[in-house]
């Protein structure tokens, strides 16, 4: 017979091996999805920024595909190599000083740390290619600065955990901050910003889900997943424990051309992510990088887009296409033009 104790729960592989366990040499991921006659069209020194990609994510891109949109994410292309105008490093505005004890508050009742430096996975159109921030950035010293900046202004109803990748860091650190928030009763809601349910499944292990079951605040985890190929049995499951533990699932994408810069591309994402019991939050003009131009929409493009989108999708499956601005008091909506 079969009975609900703890012990009788599935043994997971643990995350941090199938983190380890990532695909960092290109030519060997050309080789897995059938493609090895690219591996002549590699940039020297992966222009830059090292390939990384989980085995389970590589195992979802379709064989012998160049176009695959889950491969495109990651592998290094020539194109990254052009200098192109307005295209540049710092694309957010001063990184350096933004990420001063990686606590960021510049949008009203929200504070955002900087929690962990580290991601599963690169995305070739990440600004972290030029800004690999350190470890345990806001986590350094028992969370001590962040906490202390949170407890000091009762304005802050929302702690936001982003990166990197803060389920990067394990339970047990992530633990710390809830417990130093124990006594702040002003916070009421902890949103994550994460990759992971989607690259690396294995991270929403027992741990976890017994970590954030438990805490007695609002909890939202805003996924960034661009195609709607990213989802499997094991992102659904992962997603499923998510919501049994009492987490809202929202949904960021950015929008990448030739990656899903149309709008069955687009409508398929919402709709599988529904499915999955994820509800599209953001999709995000590209933040202007260099290395990353072979990707961006126009704006006018992306605004049409949008239209498409509203006529083919009920209204809360359409997500807000906004773009990141240094300086403004929120991300900034973007409109289409009035003709
Ligand atoms: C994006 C962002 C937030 C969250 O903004 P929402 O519109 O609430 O998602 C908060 N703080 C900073 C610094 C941000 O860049
Ligand atoms: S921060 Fe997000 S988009 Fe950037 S490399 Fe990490 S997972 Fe990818």
């Amino acid at each position: 017979m079969i009975t609900a104790s703890p012990s009788a729960r599935l043994s997971r592989p643990d995350w941090r091996e199938a983190w380890r366990a990532a695909i960092t040499d290109p030519v060997q991921l050309l080789d897995l999805v059938g493609l090895p006659e690219l591996a002549s069209r590699l940039p020297a020194d992966n222009a830059g920024f090292a390939l990384r990609v989980p085995r389970g994510f590589a195992a979802r891109m379709r064989r012998g595909d160049p176009r695959d949109p889950l491969l495109l994410q990651v592998l290094p292309q020539l194109a990254e190599l052009d200098v192109v105008e307005g295209f540049v490093r710092d694309a957010v505005g001063d990184m350096d000083a933004k990420t001063a004890h990686g606590i960021l508050h510049k949008y009203d009742g929200r504070a955002l740390l900087i929690a962990s430096g580290s991601c599963a996975i690169n995305c070739r159109y990440c600004f972290r290619r030029h800004f690999p921030y350190g470890d345990e950035i806001a986590a350094a010293g028992q969370w001590r600065d962040a906490l202390e900046h949170v407890r000091n202004d009762s304005s802050i109803n929302e702690l936001i955990l982003s990166g990197g990748d803060p389920l990067a860091l394990t339970t047990r650190k992530l633990a710390e901050l809830t417990d130093g928030l124990k006594n702040v009763p002003h916070v009421t809601r902890l949103r994550i910003h994460s990759r992971l349910p989607v690259v690396l499944p294995e991270r929403i292990d027992d741990e976890l889900i017994d970590w954030l079951a438990s805490l007695p605040l609002q909890k939202v985890l805003v996924l960034h997943v661009n195609h709607a190929r990213e989802f499997d049995a094991s992102v659904d499951d992962a997603c499923r424990r998510l919501r049994d533990a009492g987490v809202t699932l929202l949904n960021q994408a950015v929008l990448l051309a030739g990656i899903n810069d149309d709008v069955t591309a687009q409508a398929d994402l919402a709709e599988r992510g529904f499915a999955a019991g994820v509800l599209p939050y953001y999709l995000h003009q590209l933040d202007k990088v260099a290395g990353a131009a072979h990707f961006e929409v126009p704006d006018e493009r992306a605004t049409e887009l949008m239209i498409e989108l509203r006529n083919a999708l009920p209204g809360y499956l359409v997500p807000r296409l906004v773009r990141e601005v240094a300086g403004e008091p929120s991300k900034r909506p973007v409109a289409s033009r009035a003709r």
